[in-house]
């Protein structure tokens, strides 16, 4: 048959530059180690950057939600899928942010890809930062409006751009941006974002997949922690600090309510499962209360970067909790962490169309459940690939910035 040849063909041609991508099966749950193939490895591939996803508080909050309430929901929200539960969590998610009002998803990517369409369709523009994540880019597409890409964190060319390009017909405008960028690391100027929004009339939409629970007073974000003005709808994943599943909006009451009737991914989809409910319930105290692991995880990342950049390699000097290192070609990237993982690391390479050509790179994300221990196994590990690389672990082409400042989207 001529589509499965094609699809033969495909594999087989990624194979070839690389690129294949294979699942990685583990027989552990995800903490600090993670066991393949038999194998324990440090784990520094996940987004459990709390340790919250192996915590028996969380666990113990599934079980009795799902006592309560079923392990299925039974339907979508708007027929016989919500239950006190749904909005249980959605409150307290809203008060923890400090919103009107919070909607639930099943994913960030059902989220993005609902959301985005519902807030900017046909007849209005969208300005899209140019490292914005997958679900962003497909959400712009979907939403059939002018999508502007912007460059990464540039808020003067993003300026620019707004005034010369008005909505051809006359439409609304909305900027999107991660606060956190999850392939590079670094942090979106929230503040000059939101003050530029609102000198043109502009709805702001932060997703802070990677902050919330992660940085900030009490966990609250980024956009919290650079005092970011009202309004600015926020986008937080329940899957990474929050150890759980699922993704929510936290916004004004009318947005909620009009997300409500007309987000495609919240109307036409089967409720989040009680589950994930009596986790997410679970997790919201441990991540206000959880100050130290947070300075735990920011102390690890420092480690990292600090220790990769002694022994020659590209890693960023500052920055968040998320660590690139950039490889460049991706048969590097693959090279790497295989030697890694044979050293008891994984780190699995990222390589495009994650992100740019030419910048394939492990991403390391730590958790505060790494001990400084575990972080000194690492870097030796990582110490054994400079030397088996003779010195020259990295193309001194191939920096940080290089990788921030080549766009991966045009939407
Ligand atoms: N937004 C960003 C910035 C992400 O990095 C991710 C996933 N890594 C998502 C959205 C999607 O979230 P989820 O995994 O819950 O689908």
């Amino acid at each position: 048959m001529q589509l499965l040849e094609r699809f033969r063909t495909e594999v087989e041609e990624r194979r070839a530059q690389h690129l294949l991508r294979t699942l990685q099966v583990s027989s552990s749950a995800p903490g600090p180690t993670i066991t393949i193939a038999g194998r324990e490895l440090i784990n520094l591939s996940s987004n459990n950057y709390l340790g919250l996803a192996t915590h028996p508080a969380l666990a113990a909050g599934s079980a009795r939600a799902v006592e309560l309430a079923g392990s299925g929901a039974g339907a979508s929200r708007l027929l016989t899928g919500t239950h006190s539960l749904h909005e249980a969590v959605e409150r307290q998610l809203a008060d923890f942010l400090g919103e009107e009002a919070a909607l639930l998803f099943s994913s960030g990517y059902a989220a993005n890809v609902g959301i985005i369409p519902a807030l900017a369709g046909r007849g209005d523009r969208i300005f899209s930062d140019a490292l914005n994540h997958a679900s962003i880019i497909d959400g712009c597409r979907l939403s059939r409006a002018e999508v502007t890409i912007y460059p990464h964190g540039d808020t003067v060319a993003l300026e620019h751009l707004v005034q010369g390009c008005p909505p051809s017909r006359g439409g609304a405008r909305l900027i999107v941006s991660e606060s956190l960028f999850s392939m590079d690391g670094d942090a979106a100027p929230v503040t000059a974002l939101s003050e530029l929004a609102r000198r043109h009339d502009t709805l702001l939409l932060l997703d802070e997949a990677h902050a919330l629970g992660a940085i900030g007073r009490g966990g609250r974000g980024l956009a919290d922690l650079r005092g970011v003005s009202r309004p600015c709808l926020r986008l937080g994943t329940l899957g990474k600090a929050f150890g759980s599943a699922g993704a929510f909006l936290a916004g004004p009451a009318c947005v909620i309510a009009y997300l409500t009737n007309t987000c495609r991914s919240f109307v036409y989809s089967t409720a989040v499962p009680a589950a994930i409910l009596g986790a997410v319930a679970a997790a919201l105290p441990l991540v206000e209360a959880a100050a130290a692991a947070r300075q735990r995880l920011q102390a690890r990342a420092a480690h990292l970067r600090e220790g990769l950049r002694r022994l020659g390699f590209s890693a960023p000097a500052e920055g968040w909790h998320i660590v690139p290192v950039l490889a460049g070609e991706a048969e590097r990237a693959l090279a790497w962490s295989a030697a890694l993982a044979e050293a008891g690391v994984l780190a699995l390479p990222i390589r495009p169309p994650t992100v740019p050509d030419g910048t394939a790179r492990l991403r390391l994300a730590p958790s505060a459940a790494h001990s400084a221990a575990q972080i000194d196994q690492v870097l030796e590990a990582f110490a054994r690939l400079a030397q088996a690389a003779g010195g020259g672990s990295q193309p001194s082409s191939c920096g940080a910035e290089a990788a921030t400042s080549t766009s991966r989207c045009s939407a």
